[in-house]
């Protein structure tokens, strides 16, 4: 299982107090996963599912019936504008007052 960290803006966040591991919808490589974690009891990150912070899971969750790679792209291009003005380093509040 990967360490639990938003796949949105990347934040390490501790599951039992905020975010949580989503499952979207099942693909032929989650169907193999989970073949292979009963059969031959391998241990490792389910592929279908992704971590997401308490500030970007319910978004997430609203794409469940889509596969991840599908989710991906489409929370990836709604965040992209506050994620690139958080990584240029302007100040958050300068947004709103303009
Ligand atoms: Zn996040």
């Amino acid at each position: 299982m990967q360490p639990p960290i938003c796949e949105i803006c990347f934040k390490r966040f501790d599951p039992d107090m905020e975010g949580d591991l989503v499952f979207f919808k099942e693909t032929e490589k989650g169907r193999e996963f989970d073949r292979r974690v009963r059969e031959e009891n391998i241990s490792g990150h389910p592929p279908d599912a992704v971590w997401y912070c308490g500030e970007h899971v319910w978004e997430a969750k609203m794409l469940k019936h889509i596969t991840a790679d599908e989710a991906r792209t489409i929370l990836k291009r709604r965040f992209e504008a506050s994620l690139i003005s958080a990584f240029d380093g302007r100040p958050r509040e300068k947004n709103l007052r303009s």
